[in-house]
C-alpha cells in the first residue's frame, strides 16, 4: 500500500528543462512522490528512458509519428502508452495529487485546463497558457476548486511573500529581469545577433523558446501578463527592474513601506522543489547562496527602446481581450523563424508589433475563441514572416 504521505505527481512537457529538473527533483526524493504520467512532444527516447527510471504508469507521445517507436521502446514493460494531443489532455486529466505543466507555448493551453476541470493542484510553468486564455483559466480555477502554484522564478517569488489575506495592503509588485545576453547593448547594436548568440543565458539553463524570450526581454513581458492574472493587484502595480545577477527572484512592496524578497541561487529546482512540496518543504541539493561571495547586486531600469517587446507586452495587458493572444502568438511563430534563421533578431519585435496592427482585436468570450484568435495571428504572423525574409 502506498504511504499516504506520497505525492503523485504527473508531468506536461517531462523532456523539457523545466520537466527535466522536475525529475532531478522527485529523482532526489523518492519517498515523496510517485510519478503517475509523462508527456513530451518528440523526444522520444528521453521520454521512454524517464518512464521506466520513474516506473510512471502512462508515457504520452505529442507527435503521432513516434508512436511505433515509444511501443518498442516500452515494449515489455506496463507502462501504458499513446499519442497525439488528445492523449496528453488525458494524461492531464488522469487522477494526480500534482500536474507540472511545462508544455513550451499556448500548446500547454488544453492539457492546463483540464487538469484545472478535474481540481488538481496545478505547479504552473507554461506562462504562456495565462497570457493567451489568463481571466478564463482563473475563473476555471475558481469554479473548480483547482490550486495553482507558480513555478516561474519570479510569480514562486512573489507568491512565497505574499500576504493573500491582506492583499489589499500591496502596493507593488517589482519583477526583477536578468536582462539577458544583450543587457547593455543598443539597439543598433543587436541587428547582427544570432540564435546561438541568444540561447547562451548568462544565469539560466533553458529551453531554446524561452531563452529568446529572455534575449528579447519578451519573457519579462509575458511574465507582467502573467503576474496580473496571478496576483490580485491592478495592471499599474507591475513593475519590472533589470537585476542581472538574477539572485532577489521578485519583490512584493506593501503600503508600510516594507518590501518583501524571496532570494536564492538561479536554480529552477528551488521554485519546482517549492511547487511540488507545498504547504510543506524538500531538501534540493542546489549551490547555497553565499552573499559575500556575490559581493554586489546591482539594479537597472530596462532599455525600452532596445528591448521593445517588453514595451509591446506592457501595452498588450492594458489593451487587454485579443491583444496578449496575438502577441503571443506572433512571438511564437517569429522565434521559431528566428531560431531556423529566417528572420533577424530585431524583427522579431517587428513582426509581433505588425501582427498587432494587423489582426481583429475582438475580445474573447470562451476557450474556443481564444483559439480562433490565436490561429489567425499565427497565420497573419506567418504571412508577414515570409514577406520579411
Ligand atoms: P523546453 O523547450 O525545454 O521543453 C518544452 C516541453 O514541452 C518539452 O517536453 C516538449 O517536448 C514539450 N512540447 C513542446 N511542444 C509541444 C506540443 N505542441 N505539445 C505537447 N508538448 C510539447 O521548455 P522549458 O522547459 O524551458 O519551458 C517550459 C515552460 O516553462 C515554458 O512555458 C517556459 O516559458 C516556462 N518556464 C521555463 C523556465 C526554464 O527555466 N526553462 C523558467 C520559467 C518558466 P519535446 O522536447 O519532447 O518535443
Ligand atoms: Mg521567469
Amino acid at each position: 500500500m502506498m504511504n499516504s504521505t506520497v505525492k503523485t505527481v504527473s508531468i506536461l512537457g517531462a523532456t523539457g528543462s523545466v520537466g527535466q529538473s522536475t525529475l532531478d527533483v522527485i529523482s532526489r526524493n523518492p519517498n515523496s512522490f510517485k510519478v503517475i504520467a509523462l508527456t513530451a512532444y518528440s523526444r522520444v527516447e528521453e521520454l521512454a528512458l524517464a518512464a521506466k527510471q520513474f516506473r510512471a504508469s502512462l508515457a504520452v507521445i505529442g507527435d503521432e509519428s513516434k508512436f511505433g517507436k515509444l511501443q518498442e521502446l516500452l515494449a515489455g514493460t506496463d507502462i501504458e502508452v499513446a499519442s497525439g494531443e488528445k492523449a496528453i489532455i488525458e494524461a492531464a486529466s488522469r487522477p494526480s495529487d500534482i500536474v507540472m505543466a511545462a508544455i513550451v507555448g499556448a500548446a500547454g493551453l488544453r492539457p492546463t485546463m483540464a487538469a484545472v476541470r478535474r481540481g488538481a493542484t496545478i505547479a504552473l510553468a507554461n506562462k504562456e497558457c495565462l497570457v493567451c486564455a489568463g481571466e478564463l483559466l482563473m475563473a476555471e480555477v475558481e469554479e473548480h476548486g483547482a490550486t495553482l502554484l507558480p513555478v516561474d522564478s519570479e510569480h514562486n517569488a512573489i507568491y512565497q511573500v505574499f500576504d493573500f489575506n491582506a492583499a489589499e495592503s500591496v502596493s507593488r509588485l517589482v519583477l526583477t529581469a536578468s536582462g539577458g545576453p544583450f543587457l547593455g547593448r543598443r539597439r543598433s547594436e543587436l541587428s547582427a545577433v544570432t540564435p546561438s548568440q541568444a540561447v547562451a543565458h548568462p544565469n539560466w539553463d533553458m529551453g531554446a523558446k524561452i531563452s529568446v524570450d529572455s534575449a528579447t526581454m519578451m519573457n519579462k513581458g509575458l511574465e507582467v501578463i502573467e503576474a496580473y492574472h496571478l496576483f490580485p493587484v491592478e495592471k499599474r502595480q507591475i513593475e519590472v527592474v533589470v537585476h542581472p545577477q538574477s539572485v532577489i527572484h521578485s519583490l512584493v512592496e506593501y503600503h508600510d513601506g516594507s518590501v518583501l524578497a524571496q532570494l536564492g541561487s538561479p536554480d529552477m529546482r528551488i521554485p519546482i522543489a517549492y511547487s511540488l512540496a507545498w504547504p510543506g518543504r524538500i531538501e534540493v541539493p542546489v549551490k547555497r547562496l553565499s552573499l559575500a561571495e556575490i559581493g554586489t547586486l546591482s539594479f537597472i531600469e530596462p532599455d525600452y527602446d532596445a528591448f521593445r517587446c517588453l514595451a509591446l507586452a506592457r501595452d498588450a495587458m492594458m489593451l487587454g481581450g485579443a491583444a496578449p493572444i496575438i502577441l503571443n502568438a506572433a512571438n511564437e511563430i517569429a522565434v521559431d523563424a528566428f531560431l531556423k534563421e529566417r528572420l533577424g533578431f530585431l524583427e522579431i519585435s517587428a513582426l509581433v508589433e505588425e501582427s498587432l496592427a494587423r489582426c481583429d482585436m475582438k475580445a474573447p468570450q470562451s476557450l474556443t475563441n481564444v483559439f480562433e484568435i490565436d490561429a489567425e495571428a499565427r497565420r497573419v504572423a506567418q504571412a508577414l514572416s515570409a514577406s520579411f525574409a
